[in-house]
């Protein structure tokens, strides 16, 4: 009975796991009494990110991926009247800062291989935007999916070409390459995210990556409420209280220990995926598409055909949900959204059919062997009773 229990708990799509030094972190920061935003842990977590990125990048703990965004657009000095390019297929956190900066988001279709920002509909978005108003979009957005590297060399071609910058939204690639060269060091600026269920986690906590010191300083003064150099309070510009707390970063510092694991374990869980399921054509996982990519397969998605296997992504979790077993659709595309309903679009339907076929798959570095095959058994009885 109590083994039957075990094993058939609930599998869930993507669960924290700590080292166990997170709570030393944060008992140093009681016994000191840095009980706030900012102290030894935020420097030594900014520090530690700083190191494994390399590239010689600086780094700002925030409260949230979503306000590193914001900070970004705010730097490039984007705002009422200004477009912003950016990828339609990801999470709502890319494209909403651009409203916070009261901006207009330009949505990008993905391409086939990576799922991410098609170069070709980049390039025909930019010319497209300048004949209509006139003037260059002030930023473009790609996004490293589910932790696949977009095609960052040739975004960044044309991105140079019309010198446009390029905010990179690395929140779900900590650990993705790209030619050997580390997710979230593209752009002149990127974005990482702690929140709970990514690569790792500080409660919930994000990061601008930055390229120089003065936008790191930038970042500082606007992520602390814009004071001004003063013995007084004194503000000369609109700040955002988005520091992230000490104890937070506490968790953060632990959390890099295990960084390496997660990776690892996430690349050997979509591998077993993709071993398992490989004899079943009609399902297809999103695969580095050449050696140039080096994917966390932060999660393992799935591509179903459902005339090749006979049922859809749709009866699949379904079948999952029966089986205590928790999976998620890939994102709907931003274009696709009712509250992006009147923004531009370039594409072709790519990111629709996706988003149309898709499943994410449990992927928690925690996952044994056996929830592994509770899943793909899931998955091939469903293929036989059809
Ligand atoms: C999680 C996420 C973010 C935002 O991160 P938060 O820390 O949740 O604000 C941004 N973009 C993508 C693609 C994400 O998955």
């Amino acid at each position: 009975m109590l083994n039957s229990k075990i094993m058939n708990k609930k599998i869930w799509l993507s669960l924290a796991h700590m080292s166990g030094v997170e709570q030393k972190f944060i008992q140093e920061a009681f016994d000191t009494n840095w009980v706030v935003p900012l102290g030894p842990n935020v420097n030594a977590f900014e520090k530690s990110l700083e190191d494994y990125l390399e590239e010689n990048k600086k780094v700002v703990a925030l409260i949230s991926g979503t306000s590193a965004i914001h900070l970004a657009l705010i730097q490039l000095g984007v705002g009422f009247g200004d477009e912003v390019i950016c990828q339609s297929f990801t999470f709502v956190a890319t494209a909403n800062p651009i409203i916070y900066v009261n901006a207009s988001p330009v949505f990008v279709d993905s391409e086939k291989e990576t799922w991410n920002m098609s170069p070709d509909f980049l390039e025909i978005a930019i010319k497209d935007r300048i004949s209509k108003t006139g003037k260059k979009p002030k930023a473009i957005i790609p996004v490293h999916l589910y932790g696949m590297p977009a095609n960052m060399d040739a975004i960044l071609k044309i991105a140079n070409k019309y010198s446009i910058p390029v905010i990179e939204d690395a929140a779900e690639a900590l650990g993705s390459k790209y030619k050997n060269k580390k997710c979230g060091t593209f752009g002149e600026f990127a974005c990482l995210s702690f929140n709970g269920n990514k690569i790792i986690t500080t409660s919930g906590g994000g990061a601008l990556v930055c390229s120089t010191t003065e936008e790191t300083i930038k970042t500082m003064f606007y992520a602390t409420q814009a004071r001004d150099d003063a013995p007084h309070y004194q503000h000369s510009e609109i700040g955002y209280n988005y520091r992230m707390s000490n104890i937070c970063a506490g968790i953060g510092r632990g959390q890099m220990t295990v960084l390496d694991y997660h990776v690892a374990r996430r690349r050997e869980i979509h591998s077993k995926y993709s071993d398992k399921l490989s004899k079943l054509s009609g399902i297809s996982l999103l695969e580095n598409p050449s050696l140039d990519y080096q994917s966390n397969h932060w999660l393992t998605c799935v591509q179903i055909d459902s005339v090749k296997v006979g049922f859809t992504q749709e009866d699949l979790r379904l079948a999952m949900d029966k089986a205590d077993i928790e999976t998620r659709p890939l994102w709907k595309p931003m274009h696709l959204q009712p509250v992006f309903a009147d923004s531009p679009f370039y594409g072709d339907g790519t990111s629709e059919a996706l988003f149309e076929k898709g499943l994410c798959l449990p992927s928690s570095p925690v996952l044994s062997e056996n929830d592994i095959d509770r899943v793909v058994n899931v998955i091939y009885s469903l293929s036989k009773t059809v």
